[in-house]
């Protein structure tokens, strides 16, 4: 079947009180089928990462 390969994207959470905003975090993340094509949430605050830009790998 078709193999996706994940992308690293540095996700950045700014939700205030976050006891993990300002943090990138570089993650392996695959696109998803309908747009926004990137979507993370937060594992700390559980608020969706906005703050998403591809890593340089
Ligand atoms: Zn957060």
């Amino acid at each position: 079947m078709d193999e996706v390969e994940p992308t690293m994207m540095k996700a950045t959470c700014h939700t205030p009180g976050c006891p993990v905003a300002e943090q990138t975090f570089v993650e392996p993340m695959y696109p998803a089928p309908a747009p926004p094509v990137w979507r993370a949430q937060c594992g700390q605050c559980g608020q969706p990462v906005t703050d998403l830009v591809p890593a340089d790998v």
